[in-house]
């Protein structure tokens, strides 16, 4: 199946894309990589009067540091940007090892981390990521700009806060300490594939604090901050999962499926002992 037929503009700013956005009343939409929305064209998912291509804008491949501690990334930064270790790794060694764990090369040539949260897909690697690693996303409109935590702004299965005409500009990031553990771990049927189940956990000693976060659940991710559940940031989380508990929350998030629910569960517990091995 082809798209049906639109309008393409590629403007030369940001402040040029909002204009585009503004004047068309919600009839355009915007492409960054295109990666998931040049499939949602071609089955007709969705047909836009115009497509206004961000790709290219040299605004949205900045990186910057914000008070020293803070990565701020530009929205169209791809997946193999990150891959390849061409912006600063503040997170020791976490964002180009989810980035390299996307699909595979070509997608990841060309998909962008502010289309991925924009297109909020719940198996989508940036998604849980940067919600565990209390990442923040910048908005902008001719309005003006709002920043929103991740956790915030990803509101359900391909729904986000962002309203008619703004755009993300920039994701942000908060530099991890040299303390900080990880763990990640997802399911797929194959490699390349979108995960059915995932699941990343953060540990923040220095801070007391710890983040663990389900994603592929159909909704927005399940966070849990320094949860009694799965234990405080200095107890042996691996000690004390408790497979129960586990399993009764992702019920209460609506995974009515034993044998899903039990992938989940086992998924969350691989990150878990990850981060706390
Ligand atoms: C075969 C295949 C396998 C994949 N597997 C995985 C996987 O395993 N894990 C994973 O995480 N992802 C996977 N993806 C998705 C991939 O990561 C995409 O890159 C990503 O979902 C969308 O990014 P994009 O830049 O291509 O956005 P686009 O496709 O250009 O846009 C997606 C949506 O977001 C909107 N949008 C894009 N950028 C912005 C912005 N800056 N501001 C506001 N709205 C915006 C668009 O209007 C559109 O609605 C896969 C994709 C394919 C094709």
């Amino acid at each position: 199946m082809k798209a049906a037929a639109f309008s393409y503009q590629r403007p030369d700013s940001i402040s040029a894309a909002l204009d585009m956005l503004a004047g068309t009343d919600g009839a355009a939409r915007i492409m960054a990589g295109g990666q998931s929305l040049g499939p949602m064209l071609n089955l007709r998912l969705v047909q836009p009067q115009l497509i206004v291509d961000i790709a290219g804008l040299p605004e949205l491949r900045m990186i910057d540091r914000d008070g020293g501690s803070t990565l701020v990334l530009g929205a169209c930064v791809t997946h193999a940007d990150i891959e390849d270790g061409r912006i600063p790794d503040v997170t020791n060694g976490v964002l180009p090892r989810i980035a390299a764990g996307i699909a595979y090369r070509a997608v990841r040539n060309r998909g962008t981390i502010g289309g991925s949260l924009s297109h909020a897909d719940p198996a989508a690697d940036w998604v849980t990521t940067l919600a565990a690693l209390v990442a923040g996303v910048r908005l902008t409109s001719s309005a003006g700009r709002r920043e929103l935590a991740v956790t915030e702004f990803i509101q359900g299965a391909l729904q986000t806060a962002l309203r008619p005409g703004e755009l993300v500009t920039a994701i942000r990031l908060p530099s991890l300490p040299p303390t900080a553990r990880f763990g990640y771990a997802k399911a797929c049927r194959k490699p390349g594939e979108f995960a059915h189940a995932m699941a990343a956990v953060l540990i923040e000693p220095d801070k007391s604090r710890s983040r663990i976060v389900i994603g592929a659940i159909d909704r927005k991710p399940i966070v849990i901050d320094d949860s009694s559940l799965f234990g405080g940031a200095n107890t042996n989380l691996r000690q004390r999962f408790d497979c129960d508990l586990a399993d009764r929350l992702l019920m209460q998030a609506g995974v009515t499926d034993p044998a899903a629910r039990h992938i989940h569960v086992s998924v969350l517990a691989r990150a878990i002992a990850e981060a706390a091995a």
